[in-house]
C-alpha cells in the first residue's frame, strides 16, 4: 500500500483521465444488471461480512494494537461486537424491511396500488476515518448491501494495518463485481470524489466534512455527514461523585480519547469540581495503574501528526492530572485540566485525545447557556439523582443524541437513531437507520387501465360543470 499516497486502481483509468472513473463504471455496471437486488444476494453478502468479522477477529484485534496499541477488549467490544449487532439486527429484520408499503388512497385511486419501494440508490461511496478503521467501515457497509447498493469503501489511509486488512482480506468474503476498497490518501480522495456517485457516507471532521458535501454538491449526490465536535457533560450537585468520576473517565480515556461521543468538557459547581478531581485520579488509578504509559488497557494517539495537536492542546488551563507524554509512543497520559477560558486552544477545536477539561458554572442554567452559545455537539451528557435537572437539559439544548448518567452507553442500541446536528453532523444511522439512510424511497402509483369514463372527469375542456372537482 502506498503512504499518504494510497493505491489507485490499476488498468482502470476509464477514459475521463479520472483514476477511478473505470471503477465507478464497473460497479454502475454491476448495479445495473439487478444483481444486488434480490433479498437472497443480500443476505449472502450479510453472511459472508459475518464471516470476515469471525474468521479474522483475531487479525482485527492484532492490527489495531499494532496501529494504536488499542487494548483487546476495547477493540472488541467497539470494533467487532458493535458490529456483529448491526449485522444481527439488520439479518433478523431485513426481509420486513424491504417491502413494499401499502399507503392509504384517495377517492380517485381506490382501485389501484399505492405504494413505497425501498429502493437502491444505485453505486454509494463510504468514506471512513481512523478512530475505528473497522466499525466505521462495516456498519455503514451493512446498511449499504442490506438496501442493495453497490459499494466503494476507502478506508482512513493513517491506520495502516487495518486499512491492510480491509484492502486485502474484506474483498475475499464480499461479492468483487459490488463491493470494493480502494486505498486513498487525500489526493486519490479528491480524485475519486470528482466522480458521480449516488450516495456518500461520510465520517470524520466537519472540515473534510465540508469538503465532501462540497464535492457531492457538484454531482448533487445525497450525503450522511457523521461528523465531530465538543460534547458537553453537565454534573449536577446532586449525584454519587465516585460513579460519575469512573463513567465520565471511562467514556473519556476509552481508545485514548479518540471517540467522536467522548465526553469533551465537564461544566459543574467549584464544589464539585473539587470533589470530582480526587474521584478522577482514583478512578484513572484504579483502570490503568501508576503508570498508565504501561498499562495494556491504554492506546495510544493514532499519528504523528495528531499526537502533536493533542499534545499542543496541554497549554490551556493547568493540569490537575496527568499531562505526561512520550513522542516515541505516541502516548499522551489520562489527563485533566483545570482553570480552562473558553477562549484557550482547547476549547477552540475537539479534543479527540485523553484530556478531560473542567469548567465551572454557577448553575445549571448557566451551564444550558454554555453549551447553547456553542456549535451543536454529537452529544450532551448529564450527571444527576434529580430528573427534573436531566430533564431541563434534555430540553434546553440541542445535540444528535442525548444520554444522562453515563457516557458512550447510547451507540449501543441499534434501536436509536446515531447523528448529529448542525456542525456535528447530517443523517443518521444505526439499524433500522443505516438501512433507510442507503434507501430511497420511491412513491409509486399503479393504476389500472380500464374506468376510462371517471378519468374523462379530469380531461379538457373542463367547462363550468368540472370545476366542482
Ligand atoms: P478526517 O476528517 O481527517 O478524515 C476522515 C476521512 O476523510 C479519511 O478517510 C481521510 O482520508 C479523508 N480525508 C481527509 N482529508 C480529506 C480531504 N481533504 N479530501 C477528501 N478526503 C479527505 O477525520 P479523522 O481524523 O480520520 O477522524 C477524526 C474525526 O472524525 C473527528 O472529528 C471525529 O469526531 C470524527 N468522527 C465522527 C464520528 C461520528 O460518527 N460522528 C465517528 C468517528 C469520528
Amino acid at each position: 500500500l502506498g503512504s499518504d499516497a494510497g493505491t489507485a486502481p490499476e488498468d482502470e483509468g476509464g477514459t475521463s483521465g479520472n483514476p477511478y472513473a473505470g471503477l465507478v463504471s464497473r460497479l454502475r455496471a454491476a448495479w445495473l444488471s439487478g444483481k444486488t437486488r434480490p433479498l437472497e444476494y443480500r443476505v449472502a453478502q450479510l453472511e459472508a461480512l459475518g464471516r470476515f468479522l469471525e474468521e479474522k477477529k483475531q487479525d482485527i484485534l492484532e492490527a489495531l494494537a499494532l496501529d494504536m496499541h488499542k487494548p483487546p477488549f476495547e477493540a472488541e467490544f467497539s470494533e467487532v461486537l458493535l458490529c456483529k449487532n448491526e449485522l444481527n439486527t439488520t439479518l433478523n429484520n431485513l426481509s420486513c424491511w424491504v417491502k413494499d408499503e401499502q399507503v392509504d388512497k384517495n377517492l380517485a385511486t381506490q382501485l389501484d396500488t399505492a405504494f413505497i419501494r425501498r429502493d437502491p440508490y444505485g453505486v454509494v461511496l463510504i468514506i471512513t476515518p481512523c478512530n475505528y478503521p473497522i466499525y466505521h467501515l462495516v456498519v455503514p457497509l451493512v446498511g449499504a448491501i442490506a438496501a442493495g447498493n453497490c459499494v466503494i469503501i476507502k478506508p482512513s489511509e493513517i491506520m495502516k494495518n487495518s486499512e491492510r486488512l480491509a484492502v486485502e482480506a474484506l474483498p475475499r468474503y464480499m461479492d468483487k463485481d459490488c463491493v470494493a476498497v480502494v486505498t486513498a490518501g487525500v489526493q486519490e480522495t479528491t480524485r475519486l470524489l470528482e466522480n458521480k456517485f449516488d450516495y456518500i457516507f461520510f465520517t470524520g471532521s466537519p472540515s473534510v466534512g465540508r469538503i465532501v458535501m462540497t464535492a457531492a454538491a457538484k454531482h448533487l449526490t445525497p450525503v450522511t455527514l457523521e461528523l465531530g465536535g465538543k460534547n458537553p457533560c453537565y454534573v449536577s450537585d446532586t449525584c454519587d461523585v465516585q460513579n460519575v468520576a469512573r463513567r465520565v473517565a471511562w467514556g473519556r480515556f476509552f481508545n485514548a480519547g479518540q471517540t467522536c461521543i467522548a465526553p469533551d468538557y465537564i461544566l459543574c459547581s467549584v464544589e464539585m469540581k473539587d470533589k470530582l478531581l480526587p474521584a478522577l485520579r482514583e478512578a484513572i488509578a484504579s483502570f490503568y495503574g501508576p503508570n498508565p504509559q504501561e498499562s495494556p488497557d491504554f492506546a495510544r494517539i493514532v499519528g504523528d501528526k495528531q499526537f502533536h495537536r493533542v499534545r499542543a492542546l496541554l497549554c490551556s488551563g493547568r493540569v490537575a492530572i496527568g499531562g505526561q507524554t512520550d513522542e516515541k509512543e505516541r502516548y499522551v497520559a489520562p489527563t485533566v485540566l483545570v482553570d480552562v477560558q473558553p477562549s484557550d486552544p482547547a476549547m477552540q477545536e475537539e479534543i479527540f485525545g485523553p484530556i478531560l477539561l473542567i469548567i465551572t458554572v454557577a448553575s445549571v442554567e448557566e451551564a444550558i447557556d454554555f453549551i447553547n452559545s456553542r456549535e451543536q455537539p454529537l452529544v450532551v451528557y448529564v450527571f444527576s439523582s434529580d430528573n427534573k435537572v436531566v430533564n431541563q437539559v434534555l430540553e434546553k439544548t440541542s445535540s444528535g443524541s442525548f444520554c444522562s448518567n453515563d457516557t458512550l452507553m447510547h451507540v449501543t442500541l441499534t434501536s436509536l437513531p446515531f447523528g448529529g446536528v448542525g456542525s456535528s453532523g447530517l443523517g443518521k444511522y444505526h439499524g433500522r437507520f443505516t438501512f433507510d439512510t442507503f434507501t430511497h424511497c420511491r412513491g409509486c402509483l399503479q393504476r389500472g387501465t380500464g374506468l376510462e369514463p371517471i378519468n374523462a372527469l379530469r380531461y379538457p375542456p373542463y367547462g363550468p360543470h368540472k370545476t366542482g372537482l
